[in-house]
């Protein structure tokens, strides 16, 4: 597909979340798991957080897509169940959160085995789908991805709507983001980690994503939110999300996709 939509169809919204639980942070540093505070910050992700997320997405009736650490995955196998149950995609996100720039090939590949593995044998389904811990790739990883039948990645920024990338023998796709829709950008406040800019307020982050939205839509694009259940899965953060959801639905030809679905549909 060359950047057009179907006819009935506007602007593609693709919701994913990273259940990135405390596997970040004890990757960062393996001290962390001697940071209670810290420890509880990220564990009400998979804990709290998800579960409210996707009742919410219940409610509206939206597929999504999450990303889900295999160390997670090992340490909430019914959380991962009851994600794949909803219908949501459940992508590939490392092990431990490694950042593929920080390994080596070998390392690498042998992560990327070991986390779909994981996932397999609680969903019985390989994920297609990758996003880089950190969403930086490394040199090798289209290769290592491409060679595991992956069929897209979503890290990379360099377009508004899915693109194709090469590997040294084939493609996949690409299902592009940006930091302006992450929200660890927004609220990335956690005293023990040395992180103490000032938090956003509620309605700063819907004005600059429902902008976003509004110019996805105007110029027919496609919209990715990036999104962390330990930050979003917050009471007042998660309601107003689920306002800009409901204003998203409420314009005619918005539809919400998997990434998987959207890149097999620009990939035709
Ligand atoms: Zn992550």
């Amino acid at each position: 597909m060359n950047g057009k939509l179907p006819s009935n169809i506007k602007c593609i919204v693709v919701l994913t979340f990273d259940i990135d639980g405390v596997s970040g942070a004890i990757n960062m540093n393996p001290n962390s798991v001697n940071f209670p505070g810290l420890m509880s910050l990220r564990e009400y992700g998979p804990k709290i957080g998800t579960p409210r997320i996707l009742k919410m997405l219940e409610e509206n009736e939206i597929p999504a897509t999450f990303y889900i650490p295999g160390y997670v995955a090992e340490n909430y196998k019914d959380l991962v169940k009851l994600v794949a149950s909803k219908g949501h995609e459940i992508g590939h996100h490392g092990y431990m959160h490694e950042p593929p720039q920080t390994l080596s090939k070998k390392e690498e590949a042998n992560i990327l085995d070991k986390g779909s593995e994981i996932i397999e044998n609680i969903t019985g389904e390989k994920p297609t789908g990758y996003r880089a811990p950190g969403a930086e790739l490394s040199e090798y990883s289209i290769d290592l991805l491409a060679e595991r039948g992956f069929v897209y990645d979503s890290s990379l920024m360099g377009d508004d709507i899915p693109y194709p990338i090469k590997s040294s023998t084939s493609e996949i796709m690409e299902v592009p983001l940006h930091w302006e829709m992450d929200d660890v950008a927004y609220y990335n406040y956690a005293p023990s980690l040395g992180l103490r800019q000032f938090m956003a307020t509620q309605d700063h982050l819907y004005q600059v994503w429902s902008t976003a939205f509004d110019a996805a839509y105007h110029y027919g694009l496609s919209l990715v939110p990036v999104m962390h259940p330990y930050v979003i899965g917050r009471p007042g953060r998660l309601r107003t999300l689920e306002r800009l959801i409901k204003y998203m639905k409420s314009l005619p030809g918005v539809k919400f996709m998997r990434a998987i679905d959207i890149a097999r549909l620009y990939k035709q």
